[in-house]
C-alpha cells in the first residue's frame, strides 16, 4: 500500500503479552428504546480484541456513544454495548461506572481481562483532547490500540492523545479500513464510478472535489441532487435545497466539465406532498416535479445509474438516493444498491460508507453487496477528502518518534 496512510504501526508487531492494553474502539452504535438497533461496529471491533486476547493481553476497551457532552447521561452507559460484546467474544466483560476514576483504576489493575470503561464523553477532557485526561486515560494500560475508525477523524484525547503517552498500533479494524478507502484514491481500476447521496450536499462537496481526477462519472440522488439541480438552472418544488452553496456547487460542476467527468443527475423524482409515511406522491420527471417535494430517484434515473455501474470496475457508493426510512421511498436506493451488488459478484472493488448507507444496505438484507462497508460516516469521507485523520497521524507521528517512550 502507497497511500498518504502508510506507515501506520500494526498490531502485529505490538508486543501484548502480559500487557493491559487500552484499546480505543467505536462502540457507538444506534440505540432505539434503549436496545442496540445495529451491532455492526460491535462486531466489527471484535477481531482486534481477540487477537490481543489470544496473545495474552488484558484489554481495557474503550468508546464513546453518542452526545453526552461531557456529563453523565443515564441512558448513554455502555452497560448494553458490554452485554453484547461480551456474547460476541465469548468472554466476560467487566464495565465500570466511570472513566477513569478509582473504579477504573483498580479494574485495569487486577486480573480482569476485559474491562469496558464507561462512555469517554462522560468526561469533558475527552473532546476537548485535555492533557490531563489523556495522562489518566493512558495511566490505565501499558499499550494502546486504536481500533476506533469512525472516530478517528476526531482530534479527541482517546484518539490524538494517547499515541503519544504509549506504545501503540493500529487495529485490525483501522488498518483495513485505510487500506480499503485509500484504494479508492490511489491506484483504482477504471472505470470508477461514485455514487453519491443523502441530506446534504454541503458534507460531500469536498469527496466530489477530491474525485473528480480520479474517477470516470459520478452519479448523485437524494436530497443533495436538487441542489445541483438548482445549479443547472432547474426546478426543483419544495425538494431541499442548500441554497447557500449553489455558487459553491457551480463551481463544483464547472471543474467537472472542465475535466470531462459527467455528473449523472436524476432526470425523474418520486414527488411527494410531504416526506412522511403516507403522503400522496407519484413518479413524474423532474419538469412536473411542481410544488412537490423530491423524496426518491425514480425508475428511469435508477436505470441509468445502473447502467453506468454496470460498466464500473471500482464504484465508491456514499449517500441513499432518497428517504430510504420510509418503504414507499427506499426503491431508488434499493435499486442502486442491486446494481452495486452486481458489480461486486462481477469482480469490481466496491466500497459503501456513511453511517445512512449501511443502514440501508442493512435494511434490506444487502450487507454483502459490497466488497467492503465501512463502519466510518464522518471519518470515510474526510479520508476520502484527501484529509489526514488526527488519530491516523498521531498513530504514524508516534513510530517516527521511537517506539515505547513509557
Ligand atoms: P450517509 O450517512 O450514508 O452519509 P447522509 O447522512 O448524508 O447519508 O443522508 C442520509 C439521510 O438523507 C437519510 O436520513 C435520508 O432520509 C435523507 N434523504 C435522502 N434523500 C432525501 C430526499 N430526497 N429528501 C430528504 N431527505 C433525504
Ligand atoms: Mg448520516
Amino acid at each position: 500500500m502507497n497511500g498518504v496512510h502508510s506507515g501506520l504501526p500494526i498490531l502485529d508487531d505490538l508486543d501484548a503479552e502480559g500487557q493491559r492494553v487500552v484499546v480505543r474502539c467505536d462502540l457507538n452504535v444506534p440505540l432505539a428504546n434503549g436496545a442496540i438497533a445495529d451491532d455492526l461496529r460491535i462486531r466489527a471491533a471484535v477481531p482486534t480484541l481477540r487477537a490481543l486476547l489470544e496473545r495474552g493481553a488484558r484489554l481495557a476497551v474503550c468508546s464513546h456513544l453518542g452526545r453526552p457532552k461531557g456529563k453523565v447521561v443515564e441512558d448513554l452507559r455502555l452497560a448494553p454495548v458490554g452485554q453484547r460484546l461480551s456474547e460476541l467474544l465469548g468472554t466476560a466483560v467487566t464495565e465500570t461506572r466511570d472513566v477513569v476514576g478509582e473504579e477504573a483504576a483498580t479494574a485495569c489493575e487486577s486480573d480482569i481481562q476485559v474491562v469496558l470503561l464507561e462512555n469517554l464523553r462522560f468526561e469533558p477532557g475527552e473532546e476537548e483532547n485535555d492533557p490531563a485526561f489523556a495522562d489518566e486515560l493512558a495511566s490505565l494500560g501499558d499499550r494502546y490500540v486504536n481500533d476506533a475508525f469512525g472516530a478517528s477523524h476526531r482530534a479527541h484525547a482517546s484518539i490524538a492523545g494517547l499515541p503519544a503517552r504509549l506504545a501503540c498500533a493500529a487495529g485490525y479494524l483501522l488498518a483495513d479500513e485505510v487500506a480499503k478507502l485509500e484504494r479508492l484514491l490511489h491506484g483504482a481500476e477504471r472505470p470508477y464510478v461514485a455514487v453519491l447521496g443523502g441530506a446534504k450536499v454541503s458534507d460531500k462537496l469536498g469527496v466530489i472535489a477530491n474525485l473528480l481526477d480520479r474517477v470516470d462519472a459520478i452519479c448523485v440522488g437524494g436530497a443533495m441532487a436538487f441542489t445541483l439541480l438548482v445549479a443547472t438552472g432547474q426546478k426543483v418544488g419544495r425538494s431541499l435545497v442548500e441554497e447557500d452553496r449553489v455558487e459553491e456547487v457551480k463551481g463544483v460542476l464547472e471543474e467537472a466539465a472542465r475535466r470531462d467527468v459527467p455528473i449523472l443527475l436524476p432526470v425523474d423524482v418520486v414527488a411527494a406532498d410531504s416526506p412522511e409515511v403516507g403522503s400522496p406522491h407519484k413518479v413524474v420527471p423532474l419538469k412536473r416535479i411542481r410544488d412537490r417535494m423530491g423524496v426518491d430517484i425514480g425508475p428511469r434515473s435508477a436505470e441509468q445509474f445502473a447502467e453506468v455501474i454496470s460498466t464500473a470496475k471500482t464504484v465508491l457508493w456514499n449517500g441513499p438516493m432518497g428517504i430510504f426510512e420510509i418503504d414507499d421511498y427506499s426503491h431508488g436506493t434499493s435499486a442502486v444498491a442491486s446494481a452495486i451488488a452486481a458489480a461486486t459478484r462481477r469482480g469490481a472493488f466496491t466500497v459503501a460508507g456513511g453511517g445512512d448507507s449501511a443502514a440501508a444496505l442493512n435494511r434490506l438484507g444487502m450487507t454483502d453487496a459490497v466488497s467492503h462497508l465501512s463502519t466510518g460516516g464522518g471519518a470515510s469521507l474526510e479520508l476520502l477528502e484527501g484529509r489526514d485523520l488526527p488519530g491516523i497521524r498521531a498513530l504514524r507521528e508516534a513510530t517516527t518518534m521511537g517506539g515505547d517512550r513509557r
